[in-house]
């Protein structure tokens, strides 16, 4: 019997999905100043859509490619990611091919 092995490239899977972007944020940092002494930054790694960046100092969210898959939310060791769904009509858009 023939063994068929596919590599699924997760890039390529994300490529597919579709968004509607809100122009508000659905995710926001809490309280800077407990991202600039937190020594993990979970959140700049446990992304898979790499929303969150340390950057001169701060943690920048880029909300729009977020997944809504909640990750960071329970990553963070200091609960200090203020998580929502976006609104509704907005946010991702997955498409299973
Ligand atoms: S893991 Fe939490 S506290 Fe640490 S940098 Fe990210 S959001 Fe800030
Ligand atoms: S919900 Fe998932 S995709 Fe969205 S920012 Fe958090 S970890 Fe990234």
């Amino acid at each position: 019997m023939e063994d068929i092995k596919v590599k699924v490239n997760i890039d390529d899977k994300l490529y597919l999905n579709t968004y509607n972007v809100d122009s508000v944020s659905h995710l926001d940092i809490k309280d800077q100043s407990i991202c600039e002494n937190c020594n993990e930054k979970t959140c700049t790694f446990i992304c898979p859509a790499y929303v969150y960046e340390f950057k001169d100092g701060h943690i920048t969210v880029g909300y729009e490619g977020c997944l809504e898959c909640g990750a960071c939310r329970i990553a963070c060791s200091y609960d200090n990611i203020d998580w929502n769904f976006p609104r509704g009509g907005f946010g991702i858009q997955f498409r299973l091919a």
